[in-house]
This record gives C-alpha cells, sequence and structure tokens, in this order.
C-alpha cells in the first residue's frame, strides 16, 4: 500500500513495510496517512472491520479477528450528568485495546513476522497475546513484576510467554528492547498501526450517534493509546467532511502519576512513590507524551486529575448501575464529578469504560 513511516521529530520517511519501530533518531513513527470514509459504502457488519475503509492493511484477513468492536453505547448517570458509556471492556481480551492490537498484529502478519516482543502492565499483554494466538505468532511479554496476576495469567493462557521485570515500567520497557533484538518489537506505545486501530471507536461512537461527536469525551490516559486513537480519528473525520467539531478530550491521571498534567504546566516529570489501583494508567514517561498534550489543547479539552478515594467512589457508582469494570476505567468517571457543574444541560458526555472488573477481581475484593 503507498504510505510510509513519518518521524515526527526529524521528518524521515520509512516505507510502512519496513519491520522497524522506531526512527533511528529515536522517536515514535507516524503515519503518511489520510483516508476519507465513504459513508455510502459502510458493510453490513457490525463490527470494527465496519470501517476498513479507514484501516491501513492491503487485505483484511477474516482469520485473524474475532469481528470485536462494534460495542455498546450506553446511557448512565453519576452525579447527576447523563452520560453515555462505552462498553469497550466487552472486546473478546478485555479492554479496548484489542482494536490497537488487531492492526498491530494483523500488520506483523503482513510483513510475514512470526515472533514479537510487546512491553505492557497488563491489558495490552492480554490483547497482543490473543491476537498473536489467532495468527500463530510467537508473542514474548514484558511485565512489570506486581501487576495484576489475573492479567498475566490470561496472556500465558494464550500461550505467550511472560517475562516478570522488577523495577519501574521504564526497567521494564528496557528490558523489552533488549529481548527484541532477535524479533520485532510490537511496541504498543509506539507503533502508528496501533494507533489505527484505537481510532475504530470514535467511528463507532459518531455512527452511533448518528454521525455526531460528544461535547466531551473522557477517557484514562497512560500511554495514550486511547486517547491518541481518538484524536486521529476525529482528525480523519473533520477532514472528510463527517464531523464539524471535536468533543472536548478529557485526559485522566491518577494523582499518584500525573505527568500531563505536570509537562502541561512546565513542571518536572516527577517519580510516583506509590502506586494507584488504577495500575493500567501508571505510566510516568509516555513515550507519546508531547503529542497527548497538543491532541488535548487543541480540542480545548483538559488534564484531570483523580485520587484513589475518587475512584472507589466511580467503582461502586458503576458496579450499582451493573457496569462492573476495572479501576483504570473507573478512573475516568470519576473525573465526570470535577465537571458536573461545568457541563451544560445539552451537552453530551461520553465516558470510555475501557477494560474489564474480571481482571481486576484480587483488587476489587477489597472494597465490596
Ligand atoms: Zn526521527
Amino acid at each position: 500500500m503507498l504510505f510510509n513511516y513519518i518521524c515526527p521529530e526529524c521528518g524521515k520517511v520509512i516505507p510502512a513495510d519496513t519491520p522497524v519501530w522506531r526512527c533511528e533518531c529515536g522517536s515514535y513513527l507516524d503515519l503518511d496517512y489520510m483516508p476519507v470514509l465513504d459513508r455510502s459504502r459502510l458493510p453490513e457488519e457490525k463490527s470494527m472491520w465496519r470501517y476498513s475503509q479507514v484501516l491501513p492493511l492491503e487485505n483484511i484477513n477474516p482469520a485473524l479477528s474475532f469481528r470485536e468492536g462494534y460495542t455498546p453505547l450506553v446511557p448512565m448517570e453519576f452525579w447527576g450528568v447523563p452520560v453515555l458509556g462505552k462498553l469497550d471492556y466487552l472486546m473478546p481480551s478485555g479492554s479496548f485495546k484489542d482494536r490497537g492490537a488487531a492492526l498491530m498484529i494483523h500488520k506483523c502478519h503482513e510483513m510475514g513476522i512470526n515472533e514479537i516482543v510487546e512491553d505492557s502492565s497488563g491489558n495490552s499483554a492480554c490483547a497482543v497475546a490473543a491476537y498473536c494466538a489467532r495468527a500463530g505468532i510467537r508473542a514474548n511479554i514484558y511485565m512489570p513484576a506486581g501487576n495484576s496476576s489475573a492479567k498475566s495469567i490470561q496472556a500465558r493462557a494464550y500461550g505467550a510467554t511472560i517475562h516478570l521485570i522488577g523495577g519501574s515500567r521504564t526497567d521494564c520497557a528496557n528490558a523489552a528492547i533488549e529481548g527484541a533484538k532477535k524479533s520485532y518489537y510490537a511496541a504498543h506505545a509506539y507503533n502508528p498501526f496501533f494507533l489505527h486501530g484505537t481510532k475504530t471507536v470514535i467511528y463507532e461512537i459518531a455512527e452511533q450517534m448518528g454521525w455526531s461527536v460528544p461535547d466531551y469525551y473522557f477517557t484514562p490516559v497512560g500511554s495514550g493509546s486511547q486517547l491518541l486513537g481518538v484524536y486521529l480519528g476525529l482528525k480523519e473525520m473533520l477532514n472528510a467532511g463527517i464531523i464539524d467539531k471535536m468533543p472536548k478530550l478529557m485526559a485522566v491521571q491518577s494523582n499518584l502519576c500525573a505527568p500531563l498534567k505536570e509537562f502541561s504546566e512546565g513542571r518536572p516529570l516527577s517519580t510516583p512513590v506509590s502506586q494507584s489501583i488504577a495500575e493500567g494508567i501508571a505510566i510516568a514517561r509516555p513515550v507519546r507524551l508531547k503529542q497527548i498534550i497538543e491532541a488535548v489543547k487543541e480540542t480545548g479539552g483538559d488534564f484531570v486529575i483523580v485520587d484513589d478515594t475518587e475512584i472507589v467512589e466511580a467503582l461502586r457508582l458503576s458496579f450499582a448501575q451493573g457496569f462492573y469494570i476495572e479501576p483504570t476505567s473507573a478512573a475516568a468517571v470519576a473525573a465526570v464529578k470535577q465537571y458536573a457543574g461545568k457541563i451544560r444541560q445539552n451537552e453530551s458526555v461520553v465516558v470510555s469504560l475501557t477494560g474489564h472488573g474480571l481482571k481486576a477481581s484480587a483488587k476489587i475484593e477489597s472494597l465490596v
């Protein structure tokens, strides 16, 4: 297919069929690709592959997918604010990361790669391992020791080899880079194909809302693979004339690990001393930090900081309405409380419910 990787730092252009994972200068890569969705050509299929017109793959191989996506968008209410919950925790491996892994592993398969390395705090590991099982690709997953054991069990059950690394997330990423020297580093934080997969969530939401977008979009942010995918999809739909405005992107982080707010205010990035129960967003140095901040600012959004007490309250309110989500997802719900007085009655709000509670039973047990 006629598109390239492009480096946002040094401008280097690399054909997208090259098995590189970052630029020689060290930066992540983006794709020079701006597809236009023709809504009159949408298939009957109600899955993320409904939008294959705007996905950067040569051929879609149905044997590599689970017909995943087109998750429900369901009315909920928090602190008197009506919101729409996007139930991406219902994806095959139990999180929104399946959208990104579906694309990234599809591309690896297309390039003839038969072994990959990934580093993840949990949900990405499960997603990548599931798609590797589907594609017959050997998966080596580097995980920080001490994260939810349910996630490492799930990834191992799919057949992945798990390498538990002590220390910080950065130590884990470094171990993965070392381990990837003999195979391909399918790093979800770097890989732009991953973002082109996660962008399908906003195409679905737009279609579910009658080809419009909400005024606010609340999402937890760790490496930014949800927020940046959404931003990418919004830019494409804006360029295609499908929508005429972007929602305010509300990037939610824990007070125990808040690099976005620190960086956006020109403060030095702190090192987290203890970990929030929202383990999925405990990433002290997101690879795409600057890009996330630009996306939030361009949309008039905000960086919202929540603490564990607020997360637990949001979790309990979600459970009470029948939504069994993990604490990281509840961080996005908790952020709505801080905005309850600012959201006007005629404004629409989507909250991204990113991960399944069944993966976090051990933590939830102590709360209920
Ligand atoms: Zn570069």
